[in-house]
Parts: C-alpha cells; sequence; structure tokens
C-alpha cells in the first residue's frame, strides 16, 4: 500500500514538472507558429514567420516598441543580442516584414499557447488559488474596443455608417478571463474576435462572439468546473441555455429593465412576502454598513412558452442612515440558499475584474505599441491584440511560477519600474538567458536566494 507521505511527495513532484520556464513558454510558442501553413507569404522570404512572430511577441513582452531595433544595434557592436538569447530569434525582422508576415496569420494560428499555460498552470496547482464557490472557476466575459479610426482600416474592420456620410472604423473582441473575488491576479484565455463573419450581412456583436467561444472552447474547459459570470447583456436566453447545454454554471447581471417578466414575479413573490432574506451588519473599519441579501429560486427568464428557469439573488448595501452605496442582482443556475447567497454575489461581483485588472491594463500598456506597427489590411490588428494578451498572460504566469522573477516584481515598487528596467537592461547589455538577467537584477538589488530546486 502506498504510504499517503508517498502520495503527497508523487503529487508535489508532478506538480513541480509541470511548471514552466521562460524557455519552455517561448519554444512551445514557435513550434505553434511554425504550424501556419503557408510558408511562402510576404513580401519578403528571407525572414522566417517564427521570428516575425517572435520579434512582435517580444515587443509587447518588454513593453519596449525599440527593443528590435537596439538589438539589431548590438548585434553590430557585440556580435550577438538578446532577442537572440532571449526570445530564440534566429534573424532580426525589421517593423515592416513583420508587418507584412504577421498580416497573414490569422490569430487562431497562436491561440493553442493560451491553453498550452492553462493546462500548465491547472496540473501545478497555481489555479488552486483561483477556485470559488461549488470548487469552479470563474470564467468573466467582456467585450473591449482596442481600435477606431476614421481613415484607418482593413478587410476585417467593424463598419459603422454615420449620416453625414462618415465612417468609423473599430475592431473589438471579447476577453474571457479567469477571476477570483481575492486574488488580484486574471489569467487569460482564448480572446474572440468580433469582426464581419464570412456569410452573414449583419455586424457582428459581442453576444453572437461570445456564443462563438463557448460553441468552440467550452468542452475544452468544462471539465475542469466553470462558472461564467457576464454583464446583462449576456443574461439573455440563448447564452445561458448554450452554457446549459454545455454543462457550465453561471452568474450573470440581471437588470429590472431587461428582465421585465422576471422582475414581475418577483414583484409578486414580494407582494406575498415568500422572497428570502439574509441581512448582515458589516463593521468596514469607518462605519456600519448593511448587507440585504434577497433571492428566489425557478423564475422564467424571458416571457415565452420555452423560456427557461433561472435563479435569482439581490444584494443592497445601504450606511446607517439608508443610503443605498451599492446595488446589484444576478441570474444563476445555481440554487440559492441562506447557506450560499453570499458566496455567490461575491462571485458575480468578481467580473469586474475583467475590465480592470485585464482589459484596462492592456489598454494602458499595449494599444500604444500595436499602432507602432500600422493596421494591416487582413489580420495584422487581431494578431498584435493576441500577442499583447498572451505577453499579459506570460508575465502573470512567470509572477506565479518563476521565483527569481516574482521575487524580483516583488522588490520593484510598479510594474513600471520592472518594464524600465528591462527596456534600460536589454538596450545596453546582453544577457545569454531569461534566467541570467533576473540574477542580475536580483544581485542588483540585494536580494537573498536560496536555490532549491
Ligand atoms: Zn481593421
Amino acid at each position: 500500500m502506498r504510504l499517503p507521505e508517498q502520495e503527497e511527495n508523487r503529487i508535489l513532484l508532478e506538480r513541480k514538472h509541470a511548471e514552466f520556464t521562460f524557455d519552455k513558454v517561448i519554444q512551445f510558442f514557435r513550434q505553434t507558429i511554425s504550424a501556419f501553413p503557408d510558408r511562402r507569404i510576404g513580401t519578403n522570404t528571407s525572414y522566417s514567420i517564427e521570428d516575425a512572430a517572435l520579434g512582435a511577441f517580444s515587443v509587447f513582452f518588454t513593453q519596449s516598441p525599440s527593443f528590435l531595433a537596439f538589438q539589431s544595434a548590438m548585434q553590430q557592436t557585440k556580435g550577438k543580442n538578446n532577442a537572440q538569447s532571449l526570445f530564440g530569434l534566429t534573424q532580426i525582422p525589421c517593423t515592416n516584414h513583420i508587418k507584412s508576415l504577421m498580416d497573414e496569420v490569422h490569430p487562431s494560428y497562436v491561440t493553442p499557447v493560451f491553453k498550452y499555460l492553462f493546462d500548465g498552470l491547472e496540473k501545478s496547482g497555481h489555479l488552486d488559488g483561483f477556485r470559488s464557490y461549488d470548487n469552479n472557476l470563474l470564467v468573466a466575459f467582456d467585450g473591449t474596443q482596442y481600435f477606431a479610426s476614421n481613415t484607418i482600416h482593413c478587410d476585417n474592420c467593424s463598419r459603422k455608417h454615420h449620416k453625414n456620410g462618415t465612417v468609423t472604423y473599430s475592431h473589438s473582441v471579447v476577453t474571457p478571463v479567469i477571476v477570483a473575488p481575492e486574488n488580484n491576479k486574471v489569467i487569460a484565455l482564448q480572446p474572440e474576435f468580433i469582426t464581419p463573419q464570412d456569410g452573414h450581412d449583419k455586424q457582428d456583436c459581442e453576444n453572437a462572439a461570445a456564443k462563438r467561444w463557448i460553441d468552440q472552447y467550452a468542452a475544452e474547459y468544462q471539465p475542469f468546473g466553470i462558472t461564467v459570470l457576464g454583464d446583462d447583456l449576456y443574461c439573455k436566453q440563448p447564452i445561458c441555455k448554450k452554457l446549459l447545454d454545455q454543462e457550465l454554471d453561471f452568474i450573470l447581471v440581471c437588470k429590472p429593465d431587461s428582465h421585465k417578466t422576471l422582475y414581475q414575479w418577483l414583484d409578486e413573490l414580494d407582494a406575498m412576502q415568500t422572497i428570502e432574506t439574509v441581512v448582515e451588519k458589516r463593521w468596514t473599519g469607518k462605519t456600519h454598513e448593511i448587507d440585504t441579501y434577497r433571492f428566489a429560486n425557478k423564475l422564467p427568464l424571458r416571457d415565452s412558452e420555452n423560456a427557461i428557469d433561472v435563479n435569482w439573488c439581490e444584494l443592497t448595501t445601504t450606511l446607517p442612515d439608508g443610503k443605498i452605496v451599492y446595488k446589484n442582482a444576478f441570474a444563476t443556475n445555481f440554487e440559492v440558499s441562506k447557506s450560499n447567497v453570499k458566496q455567490i454575489v461575491k462571485d458575480g461581483r468578481a467580473r469586474w475584474k475583467v475590465e480592470n485588472e485585464n482589459n484596462n491594463v492592456l489598454k494602458n500598456r499595449g494599444y500604444n505599441i500595436e499602432h507602432n506597427f500600422g493596421h494591416g489590411n487582413k489580420h495584422l490588428s487581431s494578431l498584435l491584440l493576441t500577442f499583447n494578451l498572451l505577453a499579459f498572460l506570460f508575465h502573470t504566469v512567470l509572477e506565479l511560477m518563476d521565483e527569481k522573477y516574482s521575487l524580483v516584481r516583488a522588490e520593484l515598487p510598479t510594474r513600471k519600474t520592472f518594464f524600465d528596467d528591462v527596456r534600460a537592461l536589454t538596450r545596453y547589455m546582453y544577457f545569454p538567458s531569461w534566467e541570467a538577467m533576473l540574477t542580475f537584477m536580483m544581485r542588483g538589488l540585494e536580494i537573498e536566494y536560496v536555490d532549491t530546486s
């Protein structure tokens, strides 16, 4: 019989084995892009598509628009460079080459990297800290616009025609990310672009993109236990039905204006005084706040014969003088009870993290870098957004798995300082590996480190 301690050691060993190193991820990235079928694309064939992809990625990863230019200069003076040693580039392509090569590559050629990172995080136990109600992972959906112009456009822009004859061209994307109420890290999953679809005259929309995501990826993630979070826009019969068919749970914002039938039922239950209530007083450190939870089960989501039943809960937070400081309601497939209403509302509220911790960070960090590459004619814009998302995710993964990385990040006051340092260091100095650069930073910061591996 296996001893419990041995079993524990076996699991620990397995988990350690599943951990990523910087080089392992870069290698997988390279392999993934090398699966791109047409090798004869672009105007210049002297650069490989892998070099162009890793080159673009390195710019987002280092948050340095001039990274490749600096590395070309270093190659001339030192005969070696960091694009080669850190990111495995064989030759450094210039911006125009990257642009013409990457414009042909549909983002779906790099999306396997998202699942690869998810699997590694899951196997190594780093997603345990994200588990929420019913031991599920919360996946928050949100649509965000990342490009808009009245003049620049490509084949895949969404178009809005104005009365005065002008047109606004834009790109938006639905970004599902794993969030947790008590965790400031987020884990991005594959994005789905809101873009004119083949064979459809109608403009694409966030809802349709979310449905495509569910069709394409739900089965991959369902075995891990998933609760989908979304705003009121997602709280519609077709999406809820799709989620239930795929055996995904959901907690979605449910507003009165867009759910008239459901709220009529609630009014009737209210009149009969059958809506259950939980009241809790909470000390914020400054004042008492009163949380009033109300809930009811089995209500029709819409006014139709085949309407699906959902369960509903609401939180109203008031100050001692009765002033409301927070109010929101959710529809869910979880049966709501006095014992779980608090946790369900807490999970539902974690939705905002997709905007705050993911999409706003992306906007502040990488959008301007995308503009340096220009817009392209086909896929450039969406591919670069995918690189930006991946770069952000990769930093989160390193923070969770790379001990040296997390020590350096913890020592530096802000994210900006870290990127400023990486930019300056990689411009002036050559590092044979990612590890060597982190070791250099740790020495400089006088961080004590005991190698336990
Ligand atoms: Zn476009």
